[in-house]
């Protein structure tokens, strides 16, 4: 009777044993990722590999997106890590399509700036114009067409850049910061880049006008700046990438290379030009990833202990279009 019993006893646990074993091997090492076939994108839309995904299953995935900038095509690697650790590469054919409207929108009567109301009598000497001071008391000037506040330059929707301003791309400053900046985020473990960097006018221009042509002036008009009043053009700003998270979307926002720039990139004379919660200020939707340069000091006054301050708050200004 005992014997039987401690038998009985033996069963059942081997039976569970087997059980546990089976549910284990469901649970962790069955793994499932799925692609899309292949993918067509305009040129210089974001691309965001994590939407292309279409099943996943006890894996984690690691993927770079793609510079849209040129037709062709291209291909997204995805790493897929298994829970048991095994690693297996896939990859996703983009094709990047050209299809900038042969100017069928009219093009636009050149946006016209609020032209600073000059209040002064003073001769124009060098171009220089001084003309006004913001409503913080910072004084507002106009030097060969490109608005500056307390010396500092602005591109928002009230103040454009003439077609003609074109620094070729970051000034060296804005490089050189940048580098010290990823250099410390590598440190911490995040590998980052400047993806979005200088767009000249005309860049912006056939940019702007395509989303107007696919998604009307209106639309167009929240997501993408109008020619002259993107900070692109400044060779002072740019969008961070960090190897393995969203590129450039707000999948981005919250994720921790994105908390840790917000907390660093003061330090290296950078601030978060568009904070969340300051759509009304900045005249655009919280970017986690776009970042202008001002200087450690200014910059440091922006953080404001992490509680971002807008720059046009700051300023006294209005980022607004006029029409
Ligand atoms: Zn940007």
């Amino acid at each position: 009777m005992k014997k039987k019993f401690k038998l009985l006893l033996l069963l059942i646990t081997f039976i569970c044993l087997v059980f546990i074993g089976i549910m284990f091997y469901i649970r962790n090492v069955r793994y499932t990722f799925k692609l899309a076939d292949k993918v067509s994108v305009n040129l210089n839309d974001s691309v965001d590999p994590a939407k292309y995904i279409k099943d996943m299953k006890n894996v984690n995935v690691y993927y770079e997106s793609i510079d849209t900038s040129k037709a062709g095509i291209y291909k997204i690697k995805y790493t897929v890590k298994t829970n048991l650790g095994i690693k297996k590469d896939y990859y996703l054919e983009v094709e990047v399509i050209d299809n900038t409207p042969v100017i069928k929108v009219e093009p636009e009567v050149e946006p016209n700036p609020e032209k600073v109301e000059i209040k002064t009598t003073e001769p124009v000497k060098n171009n220089k114009v001084v003309s006004r001071t913001s409503s913080k008391g910072y004084k507002v000037e106009e030097i060969n067409s490109v608005t500056y506040v307390n010396g500092i330059l602005i591109a928002n929707k009230t103040f454009s850049l003439p077609s003609t301003y074109n620094p070729g791309g970051l000034t060296s400053e804005v490089n050189a910061a940048a580098d010290e900046m990823f250099a410390a985020a590598k440190v911490v473990g995040f590998e980052m880049k400047a993806q979005s960097g200088f767009r000249s006018y005309e860049t912006q221009r056939k940019l702007y006008n395509n989303y107007v042509n696919r998604d009307g002036k209106a639309k167009a008009d929240t997501y993408s700046a109008r020619p002259g009043h993107s900070e692109h053009q400044t060779g002072l700003a740019f969008d961070v990438c960090a190897k393995g998270y969203a590129c450039i979307n707000s999948n981005f926002n919250g994720t921790a290379p994105a908390n840790w720039l917000a907390n660093n990139a003061h330090l290296y004379g950078f601030i978060l030009r568009y904070p969340k919660g300051k759509t009304n200020e900045t005249g655009y939707l919280y970017e986690s990833w776009h970042f202008r340069y001002v200087g450690k000091e200014l910059a440091a006054e922006l953080y404001n202990n992490g509680d971002w301050i807008s720059l046009e708050n700051y300023l006294g200004i209005t980022s607004e279009y006029s029409n």
